[in-house]
């Protein structure tokens, strides 16, 4: 006896990595979280915030928030659409248009939420392997004409990234729509939040989790044509962003010169992590965000998980293949990050 209609039962649930409790002394390279604190700003709204205001409901599309967002991205407020995490625009995507019949495309391996809420909804699911490189098969996307189409940009667990130019290719050559999560857009070269203007059929997911370190207050958002957004509107929980949420969330992408200073620091850290893992025969793939995929030498990505693990250093192992040689280490301080260098020379 089931409660559940028959392909939710038949899911596998999204596993996230591990969230250790207490986590004193823990090196936690596993979940792509910032190593450093939120912006100043936003610590001092959360201080002064006026908890007698909780007793109201918030403004259902967190205007004030939209109005700071758009402004500091250069967009229309109208624009923007608020979600509990990126995670929630995915949801409104996936419950607005997908069903049985209709379907998902997506290059592999990539984020797992796109595949949940896939099956969730019981849409088909067509996923093309990238090419050798990680570079995005733009051809077999295009070929596979999905009814929604994830591309992350850049990729995770790749870190690799797209041009601006080849998405806007792609844009132009789908009729359904483009979703191009932009979660680690932070730590890159170039952005396509141009073609949300551009394309009637793009959404650009941003969120707070990575860039901002606000991973836990829970705040994103999806850029697209407003009659696009007017759809998803409709699959949207009423209230989905507390008011606490939009205000720290406003505050810390108000302020852009701390956010570029902890992009930029993480950015330099990236460099030499991947400079000193190379240096001990790593295979590195180019990383356009605030991790980097590895295969260790011999390709005992397991192993060396679980021998990190035992000495309180967490990375993301993923056990199935093209991934389970490799790993995903999240750019920590530079402190972190020679921790985890000196634990693998003593490993190897
Ligand atoms: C972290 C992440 C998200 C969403 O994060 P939220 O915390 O829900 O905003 C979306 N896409 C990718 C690829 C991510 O890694």
């Amino acid at each position: 006896m089931t409660f559940f209609r028959d392909n939710i039962d038949a899911m596998t649930p999204y596993i996230p990595g591990d969230q250790p409790i207490g986590g004193e002394g823990i090196v936690k390279l596993n979940q792509n979280e910032n190593p450093y604190p939120p912006s100043p700003a936003a610590l001092e709204v959360l201080r002064q915030f006026d908890g007698g205001t909780l007793r109201l409901y918030p403004d259902p599309m967190a205007r004030e928030f939209c109005r700071t967002a758009g402004e500091v991205l250069g967009v229309p407020p109208e624009s923007i659409l608020v979600g509990d995490g990126s995670d929630d625009i995915i949801i409104m995507i996936a419950r607005a248009c997908l069903a049985k019949g209709r379907s998902v495309v997506y290059p592999v391996p990539t984020f797992p939420f796109y595949f949940t809420q896939a099956q969730v909804e019981d849409a088909q699911i067509v996923a093309v392997p990238f090419n050798d490189d990680f570079s995005v098969p733009i051809d077999a996307l295009i070929q596979a004409g999905g009814t929604v189409t994830f591309v992350a940009n850049p990729g995770s667990p790749t870190g690799v990234a797209p041009s601006t130019d080849q998405l806007d290719y792609l844009a132009g050559k789908l009729d359904g729509l483009l979703v191009i999560d932009e979660a680690y857009v932070d730590f890159a070269d170039q952005n396509a939040l141009a073609l949300a203007d551009r394309h009637a059929n793009v959404i650009v997911l941003r969120t707070l989790s990575k860039g901002y370190s606000l991973a836990g207050l829970r705040l994103g958002f999806g850029v697209a044509n407003p009659s696009l957004l007017a759809g998803l509107l409709k699959t949207k929980a009423i209230y989905n962003v507390g008011v606490l949420s939009a205000a720290v969330g406003a505050a810390a992408m108000a302020d852009q010169d701390y956010h570029n200073e902890c992009v930029a620091r993480i950015v330099a850290s990236r460099s030499k992590l991947v400079g000193d893992l190379a240096g001990l025969g790593f295979e590195v793939v180019p990383s356009q965000a605030n991790f980097v995929l590895v295969r260790p030498p011999g390709g005992n990505a397991k192993a060396v998980y679980e021998a990190l693990k035992a000495r309180g250093i967490l990375v993301r192992y993923f056990k199935e293949p093209p991934l389970d040689d490799k790993l995903r280490i999240t750019v920590g301080t530079d402190k972190q990050d020679a921790v985890l260098v000196e634990a693998m020379k003593d490993l190897l």
